[in-house]
């Protein structure tokens, strides 16, 4: 048996697995949040017990080292040496990896090169493997990149029309990202609907991506350049017309830096609510009575509408669709809100099942397989460890 570490960081977040592969059983899960304030919140689950305290945790990396003296505190385990891997979900790999890799300090160098176009992710999951590398300087890392799921998406769906020149200089073009969540959906329904060929999966949470994939491989996913592109999410824009960004630099007169933040931190539910990047404060609002909250959720659905519309032609049909995700997995309504529009494409779901967010909520009468399949990038990351690191 081999103990091996997932771990996923988000801007304020840390989420952690480990696990006892190759059977995939979890020892312990569990992850901080409000990283950087004084009442962050550690919790986790170990021998079915759920623990969360409240405590102050400055950085990403206190809270790594936090994390590993609890591992030994509470026993879980008895030294560091046991854990023989660890795998960490960075977010952009750019051109330079289709697949997930040891880590070293190029690799590390790439990452943290990468954070221009990931300034949410990248920059705090450097710091993640940097911290584990402190504590753990012998067991080996592993790199599991968002983009590598994407690397298949051919390349007229990942050029963009600007002069061809910045596809060489800059790699300027569509990656993806998401792409454990979108691999792991797409591996599961694959199983849930053998015959299912052309499948659509809804990556629908606080970040949030759509993506096309055929026969198991990715073929166009929504999110661009950068994970700003695309849905509508918590804080980002997604999709804009382009010539919007110097407009209004020009006449709020915003440096690139503040525009930047504006469209990945101002904008998207919170931006056209005003009330809360949180779904479930938005949806609460809207219930309220306020118009500008359920305008959100309106373009928010909406927006996937189309990407589902632009999908379906990219894979010339669908017969599997799938909502996965913190919204998409418990939002009944959202998925009714989508699919009320994809009735031209034969979606038909069962609104009792969609109400008790079961794995299967088509109707009897619908041609495409409706999947609400909750993800699991660490089984991912963990599984790619084991393969890459050779271990096992
Ligand atoms: P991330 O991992 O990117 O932080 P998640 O996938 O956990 O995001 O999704 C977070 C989002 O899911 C939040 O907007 C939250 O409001 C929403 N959410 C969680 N539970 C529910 C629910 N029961 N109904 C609707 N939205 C929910």
């Amino acid at each position: 048996m081999t103990k091996i570490m997932a771990i996923n960081s988000g801007s304020s977040s840390l989420k952690f697995k480990l696990f006892e592969m190759p059977n995939e059983e979890i020892l312990v899960e569990g992850g901080v949040e409000r990283i950087g304030s004084s009442s962050a919140i550690f919790s986790y689950k170990f021998e079915g017990k759920k623990v969360a305290k409240e405590l102050e945790i400055s950085d990403h990396e206190a809270a790594v080292n936090y994390l590993l003296s609890v591992l030994i505190d509470e026993k879980m385990i008895t030294s560091y040496e046991e854990i023989e891997g660890v795998g960490h979900r960075i977010s952009h790999g750019g051109t330079y990896y289709e697949d997930a890799t040891l880590i070293d300090e190029v690799v590390e160098e790439r990452i943290g090169e990468l954070g221009v176009l990931s300034p949410l992710h990248n920059p705090v999951n450097l710091i993640g493997i940097r911290s584990f590398k402190k504590v753990l300087p012998n067991t080996k890392q592993v790199a599991i990149f968002d983009t590598s799921f994407h690397y298949s998406i051919p390349k007229k769906n990942y050029m963009y029309a600007l002069p061809y020149e910045y596809y060489e200089k800059y790699g300027i073009r569509r990656y993806g990202f998401h792409g454990p969540s979108h691999q792991y959906v797409a591996e599961e329904s694959a199983k849930l609907n053998p015959n299912g060929k052309k499948t659509i999966t809804c990556h629908i949470g606080s970040g949030a991506s759509v993506s096309a994939v055929l026969d198991g491989q990715s073929i166009n996913s929504s999110m661009g350049f950068t994970p700003l592109a695309g849905l509508v999410m918590g804080t980002r824009t997604g999709d804009l017309d382009p010539q919007i960004i110097p407009f209004i630099q020009e006449k709020e007169g915003l440096s690139p830096q503040e525009v930047k933040e504006l469209m990945n931190t101002k904008s998207g539910l919170l931006g056209i609510s005003g009330v809360s990047n949180d779904y479930r404060d938005v949806e609460k609002a809207a219930d309220e009575g306020n118009e500008r909250a359920q305008l959100a959720l309106d373009v928010f659905a909406h927006q996937v509408v189309h990407y589902i519309g632009a999908y379906a032609a990219d894979l010339n049909g669908l017969d599997t669709l799938v909502f996965t995700a913190g919204i998409g997995e418990r939002s009944s309504r959202v998925r009714t809100s989508i699919t009320n529009y994809l009735t031209y494409l034969g979606v038909s779901i069962d609104e009792e099942k969609n109400n008790k967010n079961e794995l299967s909520i088509e109707a009897d009468d619908s041609k495409v397989k409706v999947l609400v399949i909750p993800t699991d990038e660490e089984i991912i990351i963990a599984r790619d460890v084991m393969r890459i690191a050779k271990l096992g």
